[in-house]
């Protein structure tokens, strides 16, 4: 139970504690695993970067790099005489030659970054990275939204922009989601068209044209966007402004001829490969460096931040950070949201007997099954201490979990300490067991107990577990 204590978790991150972080686990596992199905390998950037680096590719007018990041300014590299020990004044530290760096709010611009710096284009394309790990935006907090939150995404860049390659990776999306057995997710696309007089831009003024002449009937933030960035009063929830939206020109409708013939390939590829989506015109995501596809997955039980998952083609994004022509596509799944989304799949499973009984499978994710087999070894007098760390090492490396109490603890105690612990089995260890060679098991459930000799022991439990 939360406790006022002195100190406590910044507003918007949290612990997550076990046994909560094994489900955490597991959805990372199932990532490696089918990811790498997929031919994508691992990459670990860092968790801070030069702000140049987001402003550059995120956009400044986003609200990710206008409002939320955690930026701040780094202290110059030491001079040789502090790097030698002489103390360094406050105004050495702050001085303008400061770099200024941010807290990552996602992870597309370091990978693209990373690329470039390693020469990856030189490698057989396309490269197929992915990633997990924190990222950091000062939102407003509330239940799916946080201010470090967990992403785990993945990217594929250079070669060409073959249809097939989105399609793909929407697949590979699926696939990982079918795996873990999320029920209920549903697929948006849309495809945004590209950087040029007769696409995307042509859109954007005609949007603008139509969304001035009902700019006093929208709220404050979209009057303003009407300038700044017309297309993300697409993405706006306020009510009132629902009629007027459904009411303005679709951007499938104004796509130059080879962003829909890009956009109806795509479309032709995922059915190739079963997969259901649904075409959601007002899709245009908040990052500026998306292009064409665009991407996004809603989950169940998540209430008004039911998105775990987007994404989208950035082919000008590798070029825009200085490196060559990259074709570009990428997602970011919100882990935090995907967990919580599973999480109340089990719970409304355990409200329902026949669905519990199918989430008892072998292939659930650990949130349902039960806490991982324990075995209590219950020791009784100083001269099977030895024998108990003995048992206890053989037995955790058969792979099984046990708890060793650190001093001796008197019978009913033991068996009262293994049944709060949730153990299955006491494993009693008392000065007649250690003399006789025989070994005590009690299967704490039932209280049943059968005696074994030590080299049985691990058969036996591998038998019953
Ligand atoms: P984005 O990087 O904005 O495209 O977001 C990709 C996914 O990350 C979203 O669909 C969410 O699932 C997740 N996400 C973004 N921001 C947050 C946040 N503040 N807290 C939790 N999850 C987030």
């Amino acid at each position: 139970m939360a406790n006022k204590s002195k100190f406590q978790a910044i507003k918007g991150t949290r612990d997550l504690l076990p046994p909560e972080t094994a489900l955490w686990n597991h959805v990372e596992q199932t990532a490696h695993e089918v990811f790498r199905t997929f031919g994508f390998g691992e990459i670990r950037v860092p968790i801070f970067e030069p702000t140049e680096l987001f402003a550059r590719s995120i956009g400044e007018d986003t609200d990710v790099v206008g409002k939320e990041m955690y930026t701040f300014s780094d202290r110059p590299a030491p001079t040789e005489g502090e790097a030698n020990g002489s103390e360094s004044s406050l105004a050495t530290r702050h001085s303008p030659l400061a770099t200024s760096i941010s807290l990552r709010p996602e992870a597309t611009a370091s990978v693209c970054r990373a690329y470039i710096e390693h020469s990856m284009q030189q490698l057989p394309q396309p490269v197929k990275l992915y990633y997990t790990g924190p990222m950091f935006r000062r939102e407003r907090p509330q239940k799916g939204r946080y201010r470090q939150f967990y992403q785990i995404g993945a990217e594929v860049l250079g070669g060409q922009d073959a249809p097939a390659i989105d399609a793909e990776l929407i697949e590979m999306l699926m696939t990982f989601f079918d795996k873990l057995e999320l029920k209920g997710i549903e697929l948006d696309i849309n495809s945004i068209g590209h950087n040029a007089p007769n696409c995307r831009p042509a859109y954007v003024e005609l949007l603008r044209a139509e969304l001035t002449k009902v700019k006093d009937k929208l709220g404050a933030d979209s009057q303003r966007r009407i300038d700044t960035n017309p297309l993300r009063v697409l993405d706006s929830k306020l009510e009132s402004e629902q009629p007027i939206i459904a009411k303005l020109p679709h951007i499938a409708d104004h796509l130059c001829p080879e962003c829909a013939a890009h956009y109806a390939a795509v479309k032709q590829q995922l059915q190739l490969r079963g997969i259901i989506y649904r075409e959601n015109w007002r899709l245009v995501r908040g990052l500026d460096y998306y292009m064409r596809t665009t991407f996004e997955i809603t989950a169940p039980g998540l209430g008004s931040q039911n998105a775990v998952c987007g994404g989208g083609r950035y082919d000008g994004l590798v070029e825009l950070l200085g490196g060559p022509p990259t074709k570009g596509i990428g997602f970011a799944i919100g882990e935090d949201r995907l967990i919580l989304s599973l999480q109340e799949q089990a719970r409304q499973s355990e409200a329902d007997p026949e669905r519990a009984a199918r989430a008892a499978s072998a292939n659930s994710p650990p949130a349902t099954r039960h806490s991982p087999l324990l075995i209590y070894i219950a020791w009784m007098g100083q001269n099977t201490y030895a024998t108990a760390v003995r048992a206890a090492k053989d037995l955790r490396n058969a792979g099984f979990s046990v708890e060793l109490p650190p001093s001796e603890l008197k019978f009913g105690k033991a068996l009262g300490q293994a049944d709060k612990l949730g153990a299955k089995f006491a494993l009693i260890l008392g000065e007649d067991e250690v003399t006789e060679g025989l070994w005590t098991l009690k299967t704490l459930d039932d209280g049943a107990q059968i005696k074994l000799p030590e080299p049985a022991l691990i058969e036996h439990l591998r038998k019953s577990s």
